[in-house]
């Protein structure tokens, strides 16, 4: 089965659309990845991410237990290699959620994976995403938004581009995408 990876600029929604890929499809398997952030109101440890701290994040570095990993918005984000490596050999379709950075080292080492980008309808929309989500404070928002400027421009690398118009629309395309093998 071949690997999925998703990307796109922070705001776009692609937590929303996997969320709803799990709910609608929880045969595609999604990776949950090991942040240094702090949890988000109503995320759970061990579903949404798996959360450590700094010490904890940097000796799985050291062993090599992440796959890839980079720093976002101030703090490190990763993807545990092992539970992947399992579904993959299991012939599970699989399904990455994760920034620009990390798309790259995931195509440096598994370069058969199929990198789908997540595009927002607009600049403006995206804009309206990232700060109508109330969660982060205004210099974050900032922060992303300038990281957002520099992940649209990388488009052009994915194999393919499913525009986040509609949720469910745009969880389905992703999906075929996943299933298309
Ligand atoms: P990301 O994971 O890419 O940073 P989120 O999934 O957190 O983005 O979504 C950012 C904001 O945009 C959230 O408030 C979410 O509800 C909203 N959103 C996501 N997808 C859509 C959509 N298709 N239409 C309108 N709003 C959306
Ligand atoms: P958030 O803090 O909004 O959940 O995620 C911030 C960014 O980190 C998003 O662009 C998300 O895709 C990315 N991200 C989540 N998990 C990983 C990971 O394991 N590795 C990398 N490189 N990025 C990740």
């Amino acid at each position: 089965m071949r690997l999925t990876v998703l990307s796109g600029p922070s705001g776009v929604g692609k937590g929303t659309v996997v969320a709803e890929v799990r709910r609608r499809h929880p045969q595609v398997w999604v990776s949950v990845s090991c942040t240094t952030r702090a949890p988000r109101p109503g995320e759970t440890d061990g579903v949404e991410y798996h959360f450590v701290d700094a010490e904890e994040f940097a000796q799985m570095v050291k062993t090599g237990e992440l796959l890839e990993h980079a720093m976002f918005a101030g703090h490190a984000y990763g993807t545990p290699r092992a539970p992947l490596g399992e579904r993959l050999a299991a012939g599970v379709p699989c399904l990455l959620e994760i920034e620009l950075q990390g798309a790259r080292q995931v195509r440096a080492v598994m370069p058969d994976a199929r990198f789908v980008f997540l595009a927002p309808p607009s600049w403006e929309e995206l804009v309206r995403r990232l700060t109508g989500r109330g969660t982060e404070p205004t210099e974050v928002i900032i922060r992303r938004l300038d990281r957002a400027r520099i992940e649209l421009a990388a488009e052009t690398e994915f194999d393919a581009v499913v525009v986040n118009d509609d949720v469910t629309a745009a969880a389905e395309r992703l999906v075929s995408l996943v299933a298309a093998g």
